[in-house]
C-alpha cells in the first residue's frame, strides 16, 4: 500500500437524510426564551427571521429528516467529500496511531459551510423570500451563503466583522463575485452598528455585533429573512451529512474511531462530524472519546459559564442556554476568525453538560506549528480554524507514541486556508503571538448576562 490512502463514496452512496440527535439524548435541551418576557418562544416568534421549514427543523423531534432532491443535487457538486488516512503525517510523527481526516475544503466556498447554506437558501426560496442577511467572521459563512443564494436567485447582504474585512479582502471579492453585497461591521447602516461606532469608532467588530446588524435589517423588512451559519439546531442538523458519510468511509477503512476531535466556533462542523458517531455510542455499538477543541483566546466551553445569554451583542435574538463568555465579549483578533464567537451551540453545550463530550483549548502558535507540519506532509493548507483540530489530533497521536497505543483518531479538516495566507505569513515571519485567556474581559462581559427571575 502506498502512502496516499483515501476513501471515496460513490454519489449513489451519499446519505439522503440529516440526523437529529435530540430524540436520542437522555434529556432534551432547555428551550430558547423570548428576550423580553423570558418565556419559552414558539415557532411564530421566529417567523420574522426564518422560513417556517427551518423553524420546524429547529424544534423537530424526528430522528431523520429527508434532504430535498434540489439540495442533494447541489451537494453533488462536491459531495460525498473525501476521507483521508494521514499516513505521511503519521510517519512524520512516528506514531502507532492511525489518523483519519474528513476534508470539507472541496466545496466551492472552501469549507463545510455550504452544507447548511444550500438548504437554508433553498427553504427560503421555497417560501418566497427574496433577500437574506447574515454576518460573517472569517468570511467563510458569508461566502457560502453568497454562493447558495446565487443558485436560488436570492439577494444576499453580508456584514463582515471589521477585523476580517481588513485582513481578507479576497473573501469580499468572492462574495461579490457570487452577487452578494458586503459591509464592514460595525456599519453606520444599522442602529446596532451606530451604537458601537459611537463608543469606539475603531471597533474591530465581533460576530455578536455583526449578527445584531443582520438581524436588525431582516426584522425590519418583510421579504428579508436572516441566515445563521452555526449555533442553531437546524445548522448542526444540516452538517450531519459530514458524519454520516464519515461513518460509511470508516467502515470502508475497516477502522472504528477511538478518539474524535474537531474545532468548535459555534459548534457546527464538530457536531456534524461527531453526532452520527455519538448516536452509535449512545446505542452501545462503539465507544469513542469525543473532544471539542477551541482557541485559548475564546474558550466558551472550557472557561465560559452555562447560562441563558443572547446570541448577539445588542440583545435582539432569543435567549439561549449555552456556554458563553458574555454577549458583549469581544475576543482578541486571533487568526481563526470563525472561532471568535462568545457562545457555543446550545445543543452542543447541553451535550457537554450531559458529559457526553470533552473540551480543550489550544493557543494559536501551537495550532500553526502543527498546520505547517500537516501542509508539508498531507499537502493541504488548512484554514486557521481546523488547525485547532489538527493540533489536538497531533497531541493525541504523540500520546500514543509515548504509550504505544494504536488508537484510531478521526478529525475534520473543515476548510482550506487559501484566503488565510496572511496569517501563515505572520506565523512564518515569527510575528504570530498567543493571547492570554482574557480573564478580566470575560468577567466584565459576564456581568452583563441577562438576569433570570
Ligand atoms: C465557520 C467555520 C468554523 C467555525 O464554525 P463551526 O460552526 O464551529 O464549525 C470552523 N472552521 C471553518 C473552516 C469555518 O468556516
Amino acid at each position: 500500500m502506498g502512502d496516499t490512502v483515501k476513501y471515496l463514496l460513490d454519489e449513489s452512496e451519499m446519505p439522503t437524510q440529516w440526523y437529529n440527535i435530540i430524540p436520542d439524548l437522555p434529556q432534551p435541551p432547555p428551550p430558547p426564551l423570548h428576550p423580553g418576557t423570558h418565556e419559552p418562544i414558539g415557532p411564530d416568534d421566529l417567523a420574522p427571521l426564518f422560513p417556517m421549514a427551518l423553524i420546524m427543523q429547529e424544534v423537530s423531534t424526528e430522528s431523520y429528516i429527508d434532504i430535498p432532491d434540489e439540495v442533494l443535487d447541489i451537494y453533488r457538486l462536491w459531495r460525498p467529500s473525501p476521507l483521508y488516512r494521514a499516513r505521511r503525517l503519521e510517519k512524520a510523527l512516528d506514531t502507532p496511531a492511525r489518523i483519519y481526516y474528513k476534508y470539507e475544503g472541496v466545496s466551492p466556498a472552501g469549507s463545510h459551510k455550504p452544507n447548511t447554506a444550500v438548504p437554508q437558501a433553498y427553504y427560503n426560496a421555497q417560501e418566497g423570500v427574496t433577500n437574506l442577511t447574515t454576518e460573517t467572521g472569517a468570511g467563510q459563512w458569508g461566502s457560502a451563503l453568497a454562493f447558495a443564494c446565487g443558485l436560488f436567485g436570492i439577494d444576499c447582504e453580508v456584514w463582515q466583522v471589521a477585523a476580517s474585512f481588513e485582513q481578507k479582502p479576497y473573501r469580499k471579492s468572492m462574495m461579490e463575485t457570487w452577487g452578494a453585497t458586503v459591509h464592514s461591521s460595525p456599519s453606520p447602516l444599522t442602529e446596532a452598528g451606530r451604537a458601537i461606532l459611537a463608543e469606539d469608532p475603531d471597533s474591530p467588530g465581533s460576530l455578536g455585533i455583526a449578527i445584531s446588524e443582520a438581524v436588525e435589517v431582516a426584522a425590519q423588512n418583510d421579504e428579508t429573512r436572516y441566515a445563521l451559519g452555526s449555533v442553531l439546531n437546524h445548522v448542526l442538523l444540516h452538517q450531519t451529512i459530514i458524519g454520516e458519510e464519515a461513518l460509511l468511509q470508516m467502515q470502508m477503512a475497516g477502522d472504528t474511531p477511538d478518539v474524535i476531535v474537531g474545532c468548535t466556533g459555534g459548534g457546527s462542523n464538530f457536531a456534524g462530524l461527531s453526532f452520527p458517531f455519538l448516536r452509535e455510542k449512545l446505542a452501545g455499538r462503539i465507544n469513542p472519546t469525543i473532544r471539542a477543541v477551541e482557541p485559548s483566546a475564546c474558550p466558551s466551553l472550557t472557561k465560559g459559564v452555562y447560562a441563558y445569554d443572547s446570541g448577539d451583542t445588542a440583545g435582539m435574538t432569543p435567549l439561549m442556554k449555552m456556554h458563553t463568555l458574555g454577549h458583549d465579549f469581544v475576543p482578541d483578533p486571533i487568526h481563526a476568525g470563525g472561532l471568535r464567537y462568545h457562545g457555543m451551540a446550545p445543543l452542543l453545550s447541553h451535550i457537554y453538560e450531559l458529559g457526553l463530550i470533552e473540551a480543550i483549548a489550544i493557543g494559536q502558535t501551537e495550532c500553526f506549528t502543527e498546520a505547517l507540519q500537516f501542509a508539508r506532509t498531507e499537502g493541504i493548507i488548512p484554514a486557521p480554524e481546523p488547525t485547532h483540530a489538527i493540533a489536538a489530533a497531533v497531541r493525541e497521536a504523540l500520546a500514543c507514541k509515548e504509550s504505544g497505543e494504536e488508537k484510531v483518531i478521526l478529525t475534520a479538516v473543515c476548510g482550506h486556508g487559501h484566503f488565510d495566507l496572511a496569517s501563515y505569513d505572520k506565523f512564518l515571519s515569527g510575528d504570530l503571538v498567543d493571547f492570554e485567556y482574557p480573564e478580566e474581559k470575560v468577567a466584565a462581559a459576564l456581568e452583563h448576562l441577562p438576569t433570570m427571575e
